[in-house]
């Protein structure tokens, strides 16, 4: 799970982007940070891995204090997904799916293992794959090949920054209906950002609603959707 206490991030010393912010992410829950652009939703999600550091508060993951982890390890536990997934256009399809797996030494047959659940988690045909290179891919399948990447070392929480947003809407509204289906498989601990109130109340357990750095509403999407 994921905990943020009081949490404030400025960068120039003077303006709050995120501002004394505190919620919590239960375990195996979604939880959307839904707002305007540059009201700090990313601010704040990149916090979490320590991408961008803390001003003031906390965040633990898994019960301990991120500051207090080596970010390394830290990192290992958290699956990093945002809008446009660079995958490594001179690696395969396969090589770019288990690049952690393969940092972290797993044998060669424990990594086509994992390539093949993950591509079958996805909808994605691996043999037809394998060997093929991200540009013979369509923006779509190069996202679910991204979110796949993401997955590959199992880690227990997910941090999805507007992961669909680069896509049009009817395949949005697709990969978020596959999504939500994978994730009833594997019960991920998820920060997700968006700006789209439509898909936050589609993706998330608890929603948070954020203005110009400040947690505003904190709740269920029904609540949301009756007490906006
Ligand atoms: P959102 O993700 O909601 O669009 P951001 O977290 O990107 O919001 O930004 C929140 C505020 O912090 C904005 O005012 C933005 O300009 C500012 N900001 C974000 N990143 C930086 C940075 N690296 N340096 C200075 N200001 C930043
Ligand atoms: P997004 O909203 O999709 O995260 P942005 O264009 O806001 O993308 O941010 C792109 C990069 O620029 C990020 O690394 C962010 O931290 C940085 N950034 C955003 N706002 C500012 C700012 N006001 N000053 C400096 N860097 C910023």
């Amino acid at each position: 799970m994921i905990e943020v206490e009081n949490v404030t991030k400025t960068y120039d010393g003077e303006t709050y982007a995120v501002n004394d912010v505190s919620f919590h992410v239960p375990e195996g829950d979604t939880v959307v940070l839904l707002g305007p652009s540059g009201c700090g939703k990313t601010t704040l999600l990149r916090m979490v891995n320590r991408l961008v550091s803390i001003t003031g508060g906390m965040i633990s993951v898994n019960n301990q204090d991120i500051q207090t982890q080596d970010k390394i390890q830290l990192r290992r536990n958290i699956g990093y997904v945002i809008q446009s997934n660079a995958l490594f256009p001179n690696m395969t399809i396969e090589e770019n799916i288990v690049v952690v797996p393969d940092m972290l030494g797993w044998s060669k047959t424990e990594k086509h293992k994992r390539y093949r659940e993950l591509m079958e988690l996805t909808s994605l045909d691996p043999d037809y794959y394998q060997k093929r290179y991200p540009h013979e891919l369509s923006g779509g399948q190069q996202q679910r090949i991204g979110i796949a990447r993401a997955l590959a070392a199992n880690p227990p929480v997910m941090l999805m920054d507007e992961p669909f947003g680069a896509l049009d809407p009817i395949l949005r509204t697709h990969i978020q209906d596959e999504f939500l289906r994978i994730q009833s498989e594997i019960k991920k601990t998820i920060l997700f950002v968006s700006h789209d109130i439509d898909e936050a109340i589609k993706m998330g357990d608890k929603v948070a609603i954020f203005k110009e750095g400040q947690l505003m509403q904190y709740d269920t999407p029904s609540e949301i959707l009756t007490h906006p």
